[in-house]
Protein backbone atom coordinates (compact mmCIF):
# COMPACT_ATOMS: atom_id res chain seq x y z
CA UNK A 1 0.00 0.00 0.00
CA UNK A 2 1.53 3.16 -1.11
CA UNK A 3 0.32 6.62 -1.10
CA UNK A 4 1.43 8.77 -4.04
CA UNK A 5 2.54 12.06 -4.81
CA UNK A 6 2.38 13.91 -8.05
CA UNK A 7 5.27 15.02 -10.09
CA UNK A 8 5.26 17.87 -12.85
CA UNK A 9 6.52 15.98 -16.32
CA UNK A 10 7.60 19.57 -17.44
CA UNK A 11 9.80 20.65 -14.26
CA UNK A 12 10.10 17.38 -11.88
CA UNK A 13 8.33 19.49 -8.71
CA UNK A 14 6.46 16.78 -6.52
CA UNK A 15 2.66 17.61 -5.43
CA UNK A 16 0.95 16.32 -2.26
CA UNK A 17 -1.82 16.50 -2.27
CA UNK A 18 -2.68 16.71 -5.62
CA UNK A 19 -2.79 20.04 -7.33
CA UNK A 20 -4.13 21.21 -10.69
CA UNK A 21 -1.72 23.62 -11.28
CA UNK A 22 2.01 23.06 -10.86
CA UNK A 23 3.47 24.96 -8.57
CA UNK A 24 7.24 24.98 -9.86
CA UNK A 25 6.79 25.77 -13.14
CA UNK A 26 2.81 26.74 -13.03
CA UNK A 27 2.48 26.38 -16.16
CA UNK A 28 1.07 22.67 -16.49
CA UNK A 29 -1.92 22.92 -18.32
CA UNK A 30 -2.27 20.18 -19.19
CA UNK A 31 -1.96 18.20 -15.77
CA UNK A 32 0.64 16.04 -16.86
CA UNK A 33 2.16 14.07 -13.90
CA UNK A 34 3.42 11.41 -12.66
CA UNK A 35 2.27 9.47 -9.41
CA UNK A 36 5.46 8.77 -7.09
CA UNK A 37 5.01 6.96 -4.32
CA UNK A 38 5.80 8.65 -1.07
CA UNK A 39 9.13 7.76 0.91
CA UNK A 40 8.02 5.96 4.30
CA UNK A 41 10.77 7.47 6.15
CA UNK A 42 11.48 10.93 7.42
CA UNK A 43 12.01 13.24 10.23
CA UNK A 44 9.33 14.58 12.91
CA UNK A 45 9.27 18.96 12.20
CA UNK A 46 6.65 19.05 14.92
CA UNK A 47 3.05 17.13 17.07
CA UNK A 48 0.01 17.60 19.11
CA UNK A 49 -1.55 15.67 21.33
CA UNK A 50 -5.34 15.17 21.19
CA UNK A 51 -7.52 14.44 23.97
CA UNK A 52 -10.69 14.31 24.78
CA UNK A 53 -11.28 12.02 21.38
CA UNK A 54 -14.82 11.91 20.20
CA UNK A 55 -16.06 7.89 21.36
CA UNK A 56 -15.53 6.16 18.01
CA UNK A 57 -11.76 6.88 18.11
CA UNK A 58 -10.66 3.63 19.78
CA UNK A 59 -7.88 5.33 21.87
CA UNK A 60 -8.24 7.87 24.38
CA UNK A 61 -5.12 9.99 23.16
CA UNK A 62 -3.91 10.45 19.80
CA UNK A 63 -1.38 12.29 18.42
CA UNK A 64 -0.71 14.01 15.01
CA UNK A 65 2.26 14.66 13.34
CA UNK A 66 3.95 16.71 10.30
CA UNK A 67 6.75 14.67 8.82
CA UNK A 68 9.30 15.49 6.51
CA UNK A 69 9.85 12.45 4.10
CA UNK A 70 13.14 11.95 2.24
CA UNK A 71 11.83 13.71 -0.93
CA UNK A 72 11.16 16.78 1.08
CA UNK A 73 7.56 16.10 0.98
CA UNK A 74 5.66 16.93 4.12
CA UNK A 75 2.88 14.79 5.03
CA UNK A 76 0.55 14.92 8.20
CA UNK A 77 0.17 11.44 10.26
CA UNK A 78 -0.60 10.28 12.65
CA UNK A 79 2.48 9.14 15.45
CA UNK A 80 2.33 5.48 17.69
CA UNK A 81 5.73 6.84 19.42
CA UNK A 82 5.67 6.83 23.37
CA UNK A 83 7.46 10.52 23.64
CA UNK A 84 7.48 12.36 20.66
CA UNK A 85 10.69 14.16 19.68
CA UNK A 86 11.18 17.02 17.67
CA UNK A 87 13.71 15.77 14.75
CA UNK A 88 13.28 12.13 15.65
CA UNK A 89 13.30 9.81 12.35
CA UNK A 90 10.29 7.94 11.88
CA UNK A 91 8.85 5.15 9.67
CA UNK A 92 5.47 5.12 7.91
CA UNK A 93 3.19 2.37 7.22
CA UNK A 94 -0.05 2.96 5.61
CA UNK A 95 -3.15 2.05 6.80
CA UNK A 96 -6.84 3.03 6.59
CA UNK A 97 -7.11 6.12 9.59
CA UNK A 98 -10.41 6.49 9.45
CA UNK A 99 -13.84 4.62 7.59
CA UNK A 100 -17.06 6.44 6.31
CA UNK A 101 -20.20 5.49 5.40
CA UNK A 102 -18.97 5.57 1.27
CA UNK A 103 -15.29 5.83 1.88
CA UNK A 104 -12.14 4.82 3.55
CA UNK A 105 -9.74 7.20 4.27
CA UNK A 106 -5.57 5.95 3.76
CA UNK A 107 -3.30 8.10 6.00
CA UNK A 108 0.12 7.09 7.03
CA UNK A 109 1.07 6.11 11.01
CA UNK A 110 4.50 6.84 12.15
CA UNK A 111 6.05 5.10 14.63
CA UNK A 112 10.04 5.74 16.09
CA UNK A 113 11.92 4.22 12.84
ZN1 LIG B 1 6.08 21.96 -13.24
Amino acid sequence: MDIYAYKCKKCGTLHYPYRMVCKGCKENEHNEFDPVPLPKKGKLLTFTELYNLPADFMVSKLALGIVELENGVRITGQLDVGKPKLGMAVQGVVKVVRTGDFSRNYGMVFSKA
